[in-house]
């Protein structure tokens, strides 16, 4: 039975990949001459991103949800100078600027979770991830002077939200937002959105391993290789769930540790094996803990999220991963909220919720 590995890629995979999965969309659809495209796998933001509507997918469709997906990065990216995040970046200390209402909703969730995770997660951690440039190829290890300079400039409860105006205003200058542990989540409900709308029954959208299942496995996913269903209707009861593959962050390229089975839902991971670099046998990894200024050292090196808002579960895997196990579930707990995270000795941790939708796939993850 085929399962769906919807796995995060480092930046140096993202070109094969995309290669390879176009080949594959190809292949497929080459069998299948007079059917509907069978998934389209693009890069946006950042990332390799995948849409497969199975029967119910088109060219117009997919075409709808890759302009979406790009007019959002247009909007969140801190790396185009016309987003509204570089706006609000380059008027730092100096004047608030309107931003967009999809920026806006982002941007009061984000400081809603940095609220309730006591700044473990900050919106305004732009300065941090711009010094270590992790993902960029020109990563270094800061000073000590520089970590401290970046990190007086990270403190989310110096954004100012105007929500009536429409404004956001960072107050001092040099302050930087970067959006990149919750804007995917955003985009993921977007597509979702656009794809309900348009009917759509069934459905997997990932991109870069911000992963929406819309309803369960449909009838021919075993054929395309990313999921499979055993038989039954759409409305039958016993329908089977997806299959959500979460990597083994201690051998990512062996694929899966665990399996999630869901059904519309969304599974976000954040992990210490996406973007990272090594120097003298340690690991700088792309999520910063904000307190410290240096790559998160929670004990945790892979956290999950399961939930129906993309949003939230993009948030709260980057939040839990820097809070760690206890503190994180603590949060997942009064927030009635659903995860999985992996410690760095291999143990695996899962909410009461999720327990029999969890499968660990190896008995040690670390051998
Ligand atoms: P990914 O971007 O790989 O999907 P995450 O959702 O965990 O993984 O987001 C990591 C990104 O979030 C980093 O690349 C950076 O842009 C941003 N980030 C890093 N540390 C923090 C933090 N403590 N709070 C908020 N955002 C962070
Ligand atoms: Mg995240």
């Amino acid at each position: 039975m085929g399962s769906l590995f919807a796995f995060k890629k480092s930046p140096s995979q993202k070109a094969a990949v995309a290669f390879l999965c176009a080949l594959c969309a190809f292949a497929f659809t080459a069998c299948r001459a007079q059917k509907a495209p069978s998934a389209r796998t693009f890069i946006s933001f950042d990332t390799v991103c995948t849409i497969n509507a199975y029967d119910a997918g088109t060219d117009a469709l997919y075409d709808a949800c890759e302009k979406r997906l790009n007019e959002l990065e247009q909007l969140f990216s801190a790396h185009i100078s016309t987003s509204d995040v570089c706006r609000v970046n380059n008027a730092a200390g100096v004047h608030p600027v309107p931003v967009s209402s999809e920026v806006m909703t982002v941007l009061l969730t984000a400081r809603e979770y940095a609220e309730k995770s006591c700044g473990a997660f900050d919106p305004t951690i732009g300065p941090l991830v711009t010094l270590w440039g992790i993902g960029t190829g020109d990563e270094r290890i800061p000073s000590e002077d520089e970590i401290a300079a970046a990190r007086a400039l990270v403190n989310w409860q110096h954004l100012i939200l105007d929500e009536e105006a429409g404004t956001a205003f960072l107050e001092k200058a040099g302050m930087a937002l970067d959006l990149g542990g919750i804007a995917k989540g955003y985009a993921a409900d977007e597509i979702v959105r656009l794809l309900k709308e348009a009917g759509v029954a069934s459905a997997l959208v990932d991109l870069g391993g911000n992963v929406y299942v819309i309803g369960s496995r449909p009838a021919d996913s075993g054929k395309s290789g990313v999921g499979s269903r055993s038989s039954g209707t759409a409305e039958s009861a016993s329908l089977e769930a997806w299959r959500v593959g979460i990597k083994n962050p201690f051998k990512p390229e062996e694929g899966a540790g665990l399996r999630v089975d869901v059904s519309d839902t969304s599974v976000v991971t954040s992990g210490n094996y996406e973007r990272y670099f090594e120097k003298d046998g340690i690991r700088y990894h792309h999520i910063i803990d904000p307190k410290t200024g240096r790559p998160a050292e929670s004990g945790l090196v892979s956290c999950t999220i399961i939930d129906r808002s993309s949003l939230i579960a993009d948030v709260l895997s980057t939040t839990v991963f820097v809070m760690g196990r206890e503190n994180g579930f603590d949060l997942l707990e009064k927030e009635g909220k659903e995860g999985v995270c992996i410690s760095s000795d291999g143990t695996v941790g899962v909410t009461n919720d999720m327990q029999t939708q969890v499968k660990t796939l190896s008995d040690d993850l670390r051998r």
